[in-house]
C-alpha cells in the first residue's frame, strides 16, 4: 500500500501561492484568525495555520477573545476585523461558545474574505458548482490530495462517511463537480461497511477513532482519512484503523501528516486568491 502524505499536495500548493504572491507585487496579504476561548483543538489548528502562513511567506494575526465574551461585544470586534482593509482573509475557529449566535456571524462575514467557506454565499456557490467562491478548506484539501497523487476522480465510485457542513456535504459537491459518483453515509446508513466496500475511493470523515477497518475497504481502494481524534493512549489518530487496511487498500493517507497538512495549505491559497480579487489582479 502506498502512503499518501500531505506534503506532496502542500508542495504543489506552495508553488501556486508563490505565483499568486508575485502577482500581488510586494503586497503580502494578512490572514486574521479569530478564536474565542482556549480550546486545545482550536489552539492546535491555529498553531498549524500560523506556521503554514509564515512558511509560505504570508502574514497572519490571531485575534483572541475570552470564552465568556457577550454576543454583542464579539459582534463589534468581528465587524472591525471584517471591515479592516489590511485583513485580506478570515479564519473563524468554531464552534463558538453558546452565547454567540454562530449563524449571525456566518451571515456577517464578507464572502470575499471568507476563506473557509462558511458564509451562505460561498456555501451556495459550492452547491451550485460555481468555483468563484471559497469552499471549506478541508473539503478542498481532499480533492487537492487526490489530484496531487494523480488519482483520477471522474467516473469513480466515491463513498464519504460523514455529512457535516464542514467536510462531508461540501466535499460531496466538489467531487460531483469532478464527475465522481458520490455516496454519502451517516449514522442512519444501513449496511455501512458494504456501502464503503463498494467504493473505489473511500473518505472517512466521521470523527470516530479507528472505526474504518479492513471490513469497510474494497480491494485496491484509495482511503482518505479526514478524521482527527485522540486515541485511548492520548495520541492523535484518524478514523481509519491504518494497520488493518495495509493489505487491502492501494493507497491511504496517514494521520497526522495527511489531509490536515493540506488544509492549511489550501487556506494559504485562498488567502492569496482573496487578496488578488481585492486588488483585481
Ligand atoms: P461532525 O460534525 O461531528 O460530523 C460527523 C459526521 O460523521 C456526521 O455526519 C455523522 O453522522 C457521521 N458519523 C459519526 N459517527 C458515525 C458512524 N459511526 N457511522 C456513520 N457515520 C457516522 O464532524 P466534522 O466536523 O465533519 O469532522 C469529522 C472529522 O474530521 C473529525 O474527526 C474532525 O476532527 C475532522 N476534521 C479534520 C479536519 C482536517 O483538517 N483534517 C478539518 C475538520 C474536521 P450524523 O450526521 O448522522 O450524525
Amino acid at each position: 500500500m502506498r502512503i499518501l502524505k500531505g506534503a506532496d499536495a502542500s508542495a504543489a500548493i506552495k508553488i501556486q501561492v508563490a505565483e499568486g504572491l508575485e502577482r500581488l507585487k510586494g503586497k503580502v496579504p494578512k490572514l486574521g484568525i479569530i478564536r474565542v476561548g482556549e480550546r486545545a483543538d482550536d489552539k492546535s489548528y491555529e498553531r498549524g495555520a500560523v506556521k503554514r502562513m509564515e512558511s509560505f511567506g504570508l502574514r497572519v494575526q490571531s485575534y483572541v477573545y475570552p470564552e465568556k465574551i457577550s454576543h454583542e461585544d464579539f459582534e463589534k470586534e468581528f465587524r472591525t476585523i471584517n471591515e479592516d482593509p489590511d485583513v485580506a482573509g478570515i479564519l473563524l475557529l468554531r464552534p463558538l461558545p453558546g452565547q454567540i449566535s454562530e449563524k449571525q456571524i456566518e451571515n456577517m462575514i464578507d464572502p470575499a474574505k471568507d476563506l473557509d467557506g462558511i458564509s451562505p454565499a460561498n456555501i451556495a456557490k459550492v452547491f451550485a458548482g460555481d468555483s468563484t467562491g471559497f469552499a471549506p478548506c478541508t473539503a478542498e484539501a481532499v480533492v487537492e490530495m487526490l489530484k496531487a497523487a494523480g488519482i483520477s476522480i471522474s467516473g469513480k465510485r466515491i463513498t464519504i462517511v460523514g455529512r457535516s457542513m464542514v467536510v462531508g456535504r461540501p466535499l460531496s459537491m466538489l467531487l460531483l463537480q469532478e464527475n465522481a459518483t458520490v455516496t454519502i453515509c451517516h449514522t442512519r446508513t444501513r449496511e455501512l461497511a458494504g456501502a464503503c466496500r463498494s467504493a473505489e475511493i473511500l473518505v472517512a470523515a466521521a470523527g470516530k477513532a479507528g472505526m474504518i477497518d479492513q471490513s469497510f475497504v474494497g480491494k485496491d481502494a484509495v482511503v482518505i482519512d479526514v478524521g482527527i481524534n485522540v486515541d485511548e493512549k492520548g495520541r492523535l489518530c484518524g478514523d481509519v484503523d491504518f494497520d488493518s487496511i495495509t493489505e487491502i487498500a492501494s493507497m491511504a493517507t496517514p494521520v497526522p501528516g495527511g489531509v490536515g497538512a493540506v488544509t492549511t495549505a489550501v487556506l494559504a491559497k485562498h488567502l492569496v486568491r482573496a487578496a488578488g480579487l481585492a486588488q483585481k489582479v
